[in-house]
């Protein structure tokens, strides 16, 4: 019998230790630093976990060497996540974008049916257990707890990253790897809200819109997302946002963000309804001019935005100042002064170097009998589902053991 050891309750560990445990030969234990397994989990897609995105290919995909990932999203593709879960009795739902949800709209029904699963493949779970250190020991490894120690045939790394500080994203996995040999990248928050100058962001704050998004640096688009924006008291948060996080967090200082609030819409066609506008209703105040057309508080800071006063009569615009003002909505910018950090980030871009690791089995080229799987590894996905259909595929993977 051999002893295998997942250090990590999370989605990618849960799954590794399932696949792991398919091989009657394997005795498995899955050891969590937290006081249950799931818990980042339960956190996903705002409590509805967003477990997979039906469009996951490569392309979704980011690091180093984004197709270091290609052979495990190959052999376990969405398909597989939904036909995996389905079989563990999970209904399922597809949305918008490719995205799927449990039918239950609730991530518990996600990490039920995983627990149900563990019980029943005989993995034994540990948890609070945090491994605070591990050594290379007679072909195998010692593992160490605050309060026990254990010895693994092979051992399978998934203790995620740094993002979601809350939920348990810690740095403990790129430590114990490093103390293995291995190298780690630089490690950026990713799928977060960002920081912007505050007087607009402050006066929208609660406001959503959906929008084309730019990411521009140093007068260059570095990044184009589009979907729904949400205004906070800090900044901007929201999908379309989260899509461009990365970008911004990896380029630092000096960044903008522009927000087109008539995207796939003909310039000419609103001109003619602001236009109308005027002459309908000359003496309506300027701060009501995009009214129907925009949330009220977007509209009436975008005029101010134009540099028109809101109180001023319609009858008073000119041609030019219409101009304006939609040009303002065409292209409202805010310059980022940063982001909302680790805490507030879904992922973490950077990672364990996968350079040293094989993408057919995820085991280290340094280590026999070392494999990693999920965030710890220099791997990140767009916002959508993507980060979970690694976290299964790869998890899938390692727990293969396969050299
Ligand atoms: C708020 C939020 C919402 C998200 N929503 C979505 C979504 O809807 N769809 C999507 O695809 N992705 C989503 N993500 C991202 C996704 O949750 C992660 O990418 C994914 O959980 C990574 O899985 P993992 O197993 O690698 O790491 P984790 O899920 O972080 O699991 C790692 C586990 O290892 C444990 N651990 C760490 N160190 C040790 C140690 N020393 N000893 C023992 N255990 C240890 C941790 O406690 C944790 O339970 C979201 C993330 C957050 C924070």
């Amino acid at each position: 019998m051999r002893t295998v050891i997942v250090i990590g309750g999370g989605a990618s560990g849960l799954m590794a230790a399932l696949s792991a445990a398919e091989n009657r030969d394997n005795r498995v234990l899955l050891l969590e630093r937290q006081q249950r397994a799931g818990r980042k989990l339960l956190a996903t897609g705002n409590g509805r976990c967003n477990l997979t995105n039906t469009g996951a290919s490569i392309a979704h995909y980011h690091g180093e060497e984004p197709s270091f990932a290609r052979p495990a999203l190959e052999r376990f593709t969405p398909s597989d996540t939904l036909a995996f879960f389905a079989q563990l009795g999970l209904l399922t739902e597809e949305e918008y974008g490719g995205r799927v949800y449990p039918l239950s709209n609730s991530a518990n029904s996600v990490l039920d049916v995983l627990r149900f699963a563990l019980a029943r493949a005989g993995v034994e779970s540990h948890t609070a257990c945090r491994v605070s250190s591990v050594r290379r020991e007679k072909g195998g490894f010692a593992v160490a707890c605050e309060a026990e120690s254990f010895f693994a045939d092979a051992l399978i790394v998934a203790c995620g990253g740094a993002a979601g500080g809350k939920l348990g994203g810690v740095t403990d996995g790129y430590e114990i790897l490093k103390s293995l040999g291995h190298r780690r990248t630089k490690l950026y928050p990713a799928l977060c809200p960002l920081l912007t100058a505050p007087e607009y962001p402050r006066a929208l704050k609660g406001v959503r819109a959906d929008a084309a998004v730019t990411l521009l640096h140093g007068g260059r688009t570095v990044a184009r997302s589009a979907g729904e924006v949400q205004f906070t008291e800090t900044g901007v948060s929201g999908p379309a946002v989260f899509d461009v996080s990365r970008a911004a967090s990896v380029c630092g200082g000096g960044a903008e963000i522009a927000f087109d609030f008539f995207r796939g819409r003909e310039t000419q066609s609103i001109s003619d309804l602001l236009r109308a506008r005027r002459a309908a209703m000359p003496e309506l105040e300027a701060g009501e001019l995009l009214t129907g057309m925009l949330h009220n508080r977007l509209g009436r800071m975008c005029v101010k935005y134009a540099g028109i006063g809101g109180a001023a009569p319609l009858r008073t615009l000119s041609d030019d100042d219409l101009a304006r003002v939609l040009g303002c909505c065409r292209d409202f910018r805010l310059e980022i002064r940063g982001t909302a950090g680790f805490d507030a980030a879904q992922v973490t871009a950077g990672g364990i170097s996968t350079a040293q690791f094989d993408p057919d089995t995820l085991q280290s080229r340094l280590v026999p009998g070392l494999y990693a799987c999920g965030e710890v590894l220099d791997i990140d996905g767009d916002c959508g589902g993507y980060n979970l259909q690694w976290a299964w595929a790869s998890g899938a993977l390692a727990g293969r053991l396969e050299t």
